[in-house]
């Protein structure tokens, strides 16, 4: 312990003592609480995540909010936040890789040190989560791994730590190449990118209805993030951004929450399990069978690189036919 903390200790002119996609320590904690020398600023988030969980359960059980939690589904929450540390932490040297190979080719040269950088990439890197997330929906590929986040039918501050094993796999940091080549540092990208996901953090609850009017119109908020994790055809693949409402705005891909239509949380087929492993795995296995049975490239094509639900005659549950189905019948007017 005293020597990770000595070697966490900046030396001047030195190497950087620290990885890069380690936070430094709180600077807060020198002289004040003797527990926080002793935690880095990632780990006091975590504890805090934790603590607000625990204050919404309380809230939720002693029906002061809006909210649903069971056991079992929380319990699948978690063992998913553990197996996204566990594949993020083995995969995070080739991601270091990956990222300051492609650095190499920048336009120019931006500095950390820089106000307007920070400014800069503080949208930049919201557009980039945009698309991520928008692929994420639209390219079975990249819903393979993302699926995972949307697997629980409930909808609280636990299902923000439902997180993706597959999604470094398969390459969903794509979207931050174009940072890299502008000239953004990976450091900078790999923190603000963290700050984002941080960000999102609060917004799955049920317990806060709606927030100031310009606020809901500038930021993503709670009830535009249930809208998101909805099933409802008017809901299904809407409001991706993550900080920034502008880009569904901008996009055409923004849907308000109605109070007359609430939110059914989860998949538009419920896969019915708490079990990590298969949620972490199902969509994968469902697509290797598809696969299976393609008669031609198309077919394989669609099954891989289609929407989620494509069917080779053009009639599956894809969300653009639900949603047609759904103003077929009136149900969307
Ligand atoms: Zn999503
Ligand atoms: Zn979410």
């Amino acid at each position: 312990m005293a020597a990770s903390a000595q070697s966490a200790r900046p030396r001047p002119g030195g190497p950087r003592p620290d990885s890069w996609y380690k936070l430094p320590k709180l600077s807060l904690a020198a002289g004040s609480v003797h527990v926080m020398k002793v935690l880095t600023t990632a780990q006091v988030l975590v504890l805090a995540r934790f603590a607000l969980m625990l204050v919404e359960i309380a809230l939720v059980r002693a029906h002061l909010v809006r909210g649903r939690y069971t056991v079992k589904d929380t319990l699948a929450s978690l063992g998913m936040r553990a197996g996204n540390y566990a594949t993020n932490i083995a995969l995070a040297g080739a991601t270091v890789a990956v990222f300051t190979w492609i650095y190499q080719f920048r336009l120019y040269d931006i500095p950390m040190s820089s106000p307007w950088a920070w400014a800069a990439i503080v949208v930049l890197d919201d557009l980039a989560y945009y698309w991520f997330h928008r692929f994420s929906h639209e390219c079975r590929f990249w819903w393979a791994a993302h699926v995972n986040h949307h697997s629980s039918q409930e909808y609280n501050l636990s299902t923000a730590i439902r997180q993706p094993w597959t999604g470094v796999l398969v390459g969903t940091w794509a979207p931050w190449f174009v940072l890299l080549l502008i000239g953004f540092p990976p450091e900078m990208i790999f923190l603000q990118s963290g700050l984002n996901l941080l960000y999102q953090f609060w917004i799955h609850t049920e317990a806060i209805r709606r927030m100031p009017a310009w606020f809901e119109y500038l930021f993503n908020t709670p009830s535009h993030h249930r809208v998101h994790h909805a099933s409802n055809p008017r809901y299904v693949d809407r409001n991706y951004a993550g900080i920034f409402m502008v880009w569904d705005r901008m996009f055409g891909t923004f849907v308000a929450e109605r109070d007359d239509d609430p939110p059914r949380y989860g998949l538009i087929h419920n896969i019915e399990t708490f079990n990590p492993i298969k949620i972490a795995f199902h969509e994968w296995a469902a697509m290797f069978r598809d696969v299976a049975r393609a008669r031609s490239l198309r077919d394989f094509a669609g099954y891989v690189f289609g929407p989620p639900g494509w069917r080779p005659d053009g009639r599956g549950p894809t969300a653009a036919n639900l949603r047609a189905a759904a103003m077929r019948d009136g149900a969307e007017a």
